[in-house]
């Protein structure tokens, strides 16, 4: 019989599997500590009653550049209608306009 692996559920100090086990920060920006899973549960729980609904996105609108023409322009990119330049009807030259740069970089990683 293989032995399982134990570790301290840091909140309530039970002895559970290793694998029942996850890292979680009881709040936000605190010390993550091992919890087991009814100790994740109880967790979720009391968060999902003082959470607000979450909110549905259905617009994320950037900054976009026709390079045929110049033009600038915002567009939806959740939207499920194809990308094309409201000036000249291109759609072959458009690219996200620079200012979104940085955000990019991040999500990219
Ligand atoms: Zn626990
Ligand atoms: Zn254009």
């Amino acid at each position: 019989m293989i032995q399982e692996r134990v570790i301290l559920c840091g909140n309530c100090n039970k002895s559970v599997p290793v694998v029942d086990v996850k890292y979680f920060a009881k709040f936000s920006g605190g010390m993550p500590i091992a919890m087991c899973t009814s100790c994740r549960n109880n967790l979720k729980l009391s968060s999902i009653k003082k959470k607000k609904p979450e909110v549905i996105v259905k617009e994320l609108r950037k900054i976009f550049l026709c390079h045929s023409c110049g033009y600038k322009f915002r567009f939806n990119v959740l939207s499920s209608s194809k990308i094309k330049c409201p000036f000249c009807g291109k759609a072959d030259r458009i690219a996200e306009d620079s200012e979104d740069f940085a955000e990019k970089l991040v999500r990219s990683i």
